[in-house]
This record gives C-alpha cells, sequence and structure tokens, in this order.
C-alpha cells in the first residue's frame, strides 16, 4: 500500500516527504545493511499516544548493535523525534517506521569502521494490516515451503531489512495460494512465525505460542499478549509446535503491531476450531484495544504521549 504524509523525519530534521531521498550507490540498497522498527500511535484517553515506544526504540538500537551499526542519535533523540513526526503531521493515530540504514558510503561488504549510520522516520496512516474485517473475521493461512532464518545464518532477534526477503517469499507464496498470509516452520520444521507476526494457540484453555529459540521476533505485542493473558488469568506456555498442532488447535491468533492481534480461520484450508473468532482471542483482543481507551491498566510509560 502506497502510504505518504506532509512531513519526514530524516538525519535530524523534519522535511517534506518528497525530499527524503537517498543515493542509488548506498550500501544498504545493494547489501541489505539496514535496521527498523514497526511502532503504533493510538488516539487514547491520554491524546493521542505511542504504544511502547522506549522498547521499540531499544531494539531498534539492539538491532544495529547486532550489526556493529552506529546511529548518531541517541535513544532519547530517536524518542523525540517519533513524537515529532505524529504530532508535526498532525496524525492523532498513525504507524511509524524508524529506519536505519547505511549510505553512500563506498562499495565493498565490509563498512567502513567510521561509517555512521542514515536515520529516518516516517509517519503515516495505516489501517488494519491484513484487512478491515480480518480484526472480527479472521484470516485464511498457509504453512510456507520456505522456512525461517536458521540460528546463525541470520539473527531473527535483529529486526533487519535483509531478513525481511525470508517474509517476502513466505507472504509472496501465500498471496500465490489465495492466503492472507504465510506461516513459516523454523529449520527444526516446528512452527515459527508469521512473515510479520507472531503466533498464539490456544487449546484445551490454555495459550500456546513458540518459544525464543524458533527463530523468531519476540514482538512486543506478543509480550503484550503475555500480559494481558495473565491479568485475564490464562495460562500461557512457550512450547514448541507442531505444524499438525496448528491443525488441532481450538483458536488460533497472529501478532504483531501493524497485524494488532487478529484471529486465523483457517489453516492450509483447515478449519481452525468453530471456524469464527474463539472466546479467548477475542478476550485478549478486547483486552489490548482497552488499552487504549483506559479500560486495560497497563504500565504508565506503555502509552507515551506525543505532546
Ligand atoms: N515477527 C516478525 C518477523 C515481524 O516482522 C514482526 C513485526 N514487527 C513481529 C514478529 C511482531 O513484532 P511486534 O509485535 O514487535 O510488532
Amino acid at each position: 500500500a502506497k502510504v505518504s504524509a506532509e512531513l519526514i523525519w530524516f538525519n535530524g530534521e523534519l522535511m517534506p516527504w518528497q525530499n527524503a531521498t537517498v543515493h542509488v550507490m548506498s550500501h544498504a540498497l545493494h547489501y541489505g545493511s539496514s535496521v527498523f522498527e514497526g511502532i503504533r500511535a493510538y488516539d487514547t484517553h491520554k491524546g493521542t499516544c505511542i504504544f511502547r515506544l522506549e522498547e521499540h526504540i531499544k531494539r531498534l538500537f539492539d538491532s544495529a548493535k547486532i550489526y556493529r551499526m552506529n546511529i548518531p542519535f541517541t535513544p532519547e533523540e530517536v524518542i523525540q523525534a517519533c513524537k515529532d513526526s505524529v504530532a508535526k503531521n498532525n496524525l492523532s493515530s498513525a504507524y511509524l517506521r524508524p529506519l536505519a540504514f547505511l549510505g553512500d558510503v563506498g562499495m565493498g561488504l565490509r563498512p567502513p569502521a567510521d561509517a555512521k549510520a542514515e536515520l529516518m522516520i516516517a509517519a503515516f496512516s495505516w489501517e488494519a494490516y491484513l484487512g478491515a474485517d480480518a480484526i472480527e473475521n479472521g484470516v485464511d493461512v498457509g504453512v510456507s515451503s520456505w522456512n525461517r532464518l536458521a540460528p546463525n545464518t541470520m539473527p531473527t532477534a535483529a529486526k533487519a531489512g535483509g531478513n525481511y526477503l525470508s517474509s517476502q517469499l513466505i507472504s509472496m507464496e501465500a498471496g500465490r495460494h489465495g492466503y492472507t498470509e504465510g506461516i513459516a516452520l523454523d529449520v527444526n520444521n516446528q512452527v515459527s512465525e508469521g512473515a510479520g507476526q507472531n503466533l498464539f494457540l490456544v487449546r484445551n484453555g490454555i495459550i500456546f505460542t513458540p518459544p525464543g529459540t524458533a527463530s523468531i521476533l519476540q514482538g512486543l505485542t506478543r509480550d503484550t499478549v503475555f500480559f494481558l493473558a495473565k491479568q485475564l488469568g490464562y495460562e500461557v506456555r512457550e512450547e514448541t509446535i507442531s505444524r499438525e498442532g496448528l491443525y488441532l488447535a481450538d483458536e488460533f491468533f497472529m501478532t504483531g503491531t501493524a497485524t494488532e492481534v487478529v484471529p486465523v480461520k483457517s489453516v492450509d484450508g483447515m478449519q481452525v476450531g468453530t471456524g469464527s473468532r474463539g472466546p479467548i482471542t477475542k478476550a485478549i483482543q478486547e483486552a489490548f484495544f482497552g488499552i487504549f481507551n483506559g479500560s486495560t491498566e497497563v504500565p504508565d510509560n506503555w502509552l507515551d504521549p506525543v505532546k
């Protein structure tokens, strides 16, 4: 989906959207050397707030650290820049995309030791990633023939641009087969994650999700589900899940910043549970969206006002 806003933050200044361009010799374009975040701002009872902003920016710097990338701004400056990007565009809710990348630092895989990353932050309106009725009615997904990145190949803990070549293969294949999204198995052929979502299933009233060792990005929405489930009195187990485990789930849902919390109604053409949103999925969703109208209590710093 083509997105836009009036202003974009690029290397320390807010500028017109169309002016934020890079050179075709940018390192990131040739070698994938970028790290990024996806963050949402919601129109809440406390005004427009960015959800778990501090932790998203921490993850951005963690991703950069793994790739020895030097971001020439402090986390505090990036946090402020995110808020400005929403506020100065007069957005009451938004998706934010901070991206640090190596620009025109020269050819050759290994960047110069003193190379500084460039940093941009876009904030724009972006509604339901998996479609407007997905939240209520759920989506159809299929297990991909592409496995997720194997440990010690490319670290899935880093939210790096290059990782999303794997996600693109998974997502494009899913689209060709008529699914809304693709599910990847890890190198051991156990359930890993969606192209851009973490996965949860429910069986006999217990919530299961693949462990951190399953080549996943340990999403902040995933962590939010842990928090909400505990408040609601549900047990969450981080456990290895087999492909057939998906088929036998009573409920199945996916989480992510763009996706939010979305039920899955079929896997590989097989109906999940009753085929409509299950009660635990619904309870988690209500608790999740309740964060943004004040009906669900969360730690204070999870909702950071943009002004
Ligand atoms: N896994 C992948 C591969 C993702 O791209 C995302 C989206 N950032 C997630 C999981 C979910 O992470 P989060 O809840 O932090 O958005």
